[in-house]
């Protein structure tokens, strides 16, 4: 048998099937990839392991297609998430409004005013930009923002409490997901963490038995992603307030989601309002941009004005600032609540909240056969009510009354995880990821933040199960 020889590369590079690559990708792309290749298949070639048909120019170009596509594919990918949380951390948590996308593209393609003032041509400072409008849905003296809400306590801490105590209950001693432990950032801040009271009851006299000379704050931390239920007790922030107030020490609040206004009125679970925080005496309080209040990642620190002022002259605040395409978007995501009628259709994040769980299951309903028929026999898909979360720690334990489609593997109990996991992924290794969650021997996908139907559909037949 005669033996074969792979193609050299400048006759690829000549190659008709070659030559839309080199368009797409560029030539020095194009002849890494191909050397690439070439080099792996050369020791198969001389063992006699290959065809003709498998070195051809034709099928070597389109292996080399496939590579360069595969690496040309960014990183960050639109995914679906079915998870049923819908301020997912991992998933990127808030989905910004046309009017915020509409601000980002603007800061992104033109200068603009970022730290300058056009009405007296002078310096001016990023705050500014969006504190007129946290003033006004707040009713806050001042406003300065950074990164997230965690630099806005370790921000707050350091400013207000360095070299000084904390006092902090027992109870508030979080931590929320990803590293972030209050006593940690308390110790990082150079604030001396002076706990009191116990993890399920704390009173007006811990905290009073606490003050001692170097007392610099005290701070009470909203929990958000755990609940104490049962024999409890805490200091209601108003009396908290006029305790620390009588002592001549700030009140600091970390409040977490930090809600702009009652979500009750959607029928949504309590969660506290910057606004009620400020009237309740707390002098500072921090919050995140991107849980409940539906807008990109920020960190807002609101209150008393001398007390802001001291936080903006901290050298850390330039460590930690917020960029401009952050502001163009918080701005734009504040102005629509200025017409709360309205907030629910036009802030993606609370209209995916309130969607009717009816409204849900008949979409679930429509899609169930489809579903069924595309994993046949060994698959029962059906369409069932499910409880979903609001998630980034925002009310814990209340659930969201949604809509799913469940699927169970018809196998023996022995073989379900394993296909359960093979469903699971297909399904992420789809163009866009599709994300549900496993549960109780089933995998299910929340519908609650299906909107893109079509573009959820066009791709479905794609789906390639291994069985
Ligand atoms: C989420 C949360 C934080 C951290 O906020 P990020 O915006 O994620 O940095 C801090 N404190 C509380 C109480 C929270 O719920």
């Amino acid at each position: 048998m005669m033996s074969l020889r792979l193609p050299s590369i400048d006759g690829l590079l000549r190659h008709p099937a070659c030559v839309p690559l080199l368009e797409r990708h560029g030539r020095e792309s194009l002849l890494a990839s191909l050397r690439q290749l070439l080099d792996e298949l050369r020791s198969s070639v001389l063992t006699g392991q290959l065809s003709a048909v498998e070195i051809s120019p034709e099928v070597l170009a389109g292996r080399v297609g496939e590579r360069l596509a595969r690496q040309q594919r960014s990183n960050v990918r639109r995914v679906f998430n079915l998870t049923g949380t819908v301020l997912h951390t991992n998933l990127g948590r808030a989905l910004l409004p046309d009017a915020a996308i509409d601000a980002v593209q603007m800061a992104a393609r033109y200068p603009l005013n970022l730290e300058f003032d056009l009405a007296s041509g002078k310096r001016g400072d990023r705050d500014d930009l969006i504190e007129g409008l946290i003033r006004e849905l707040t009713g806050a003296e001042a406003v300065t923002v950074v990164n997230n809400n965690a630099a806005a306590v370790l921000l707050t801490l350091n400013s207000l409490g360095a070299r000084k105590e904390g006092i902090i209950s027992r109870g508030e001693l979080i931590e929320i997901g990803g590293a972030f432990r209050i006593p940690d950032i308390m110790a990082r801040a150079g604030v001396r963490l002076h706990e009191v009271g116990t993890t399920n009851r704390t009173h007006a006299r811990d905290y009073e038995a606490a003050i001692n000379p170097r007392s610099g704050l005290i701070m009470r931390v909203h929990a958000s992603n755990y609940s104490i239920e049962g024999f409890t007790a805490r200091v209601p922030t108003p009396e908290l307030a006029e305790l620390a107030h009588r002592q001549g020490l700030p009140l600091l609040e970390d409040l977490g989601s930090g809600s702009l206004l009652d979500l009750q009125r959607w029928g949504l679970p309590a969660e506290p309002t910057v606004r009620q925080a400020l009237l309740d005496g707390a002098d500072i309080v921090t919050f995140s941009g991107d849980k409940l209040l539906g807008g990109p990642q920020a960190g807002l620190i609101v209150g008393r004005k001398e007390l802001i002022a001291k936080i903006k002259k901290n050298p850390l605040k330039r460590a930690l600032r917020v960029d401009k395409l952050t502001l163009a978007a918080l701005e734009a995501v504040l102005g629509l609540y200025r017409d709360p009628d309205r907030l629910a259709e036009r802030l993606p994040s609370l209209r995916l909240l309130t969607r009717p769980q009816s409204d849900i299951f008949a979409q679930a309903s429509r899609l169930q056969p489809l579903m069924a028929e595309l994993l046949g026999e060994s698959w029962q898909v059906s369409a069932v009510e499910a409880l979903g979360m609001i998630g980034s720690g925002s009310q814990p334990v209340a659930r969201l009354p949604s809509a799913a489609l469940c699927m169970r593997p018809q196998v023996s109990k022995r073989l379900r995880g394993r296909c359960l996991l093979n469903l699971e992924t297909a399904l992420r290794a789809l163009p866009i990821p599709v994300l549900g969650r496993i549960d109780d021997d089933a995998l299910w996908l929340d519908l609650r933040q299906l909107d893109d139907e079509p573009a959820w559909l066009r791709q479905l037949p794609q789906l390639q199960v291994d069985s």
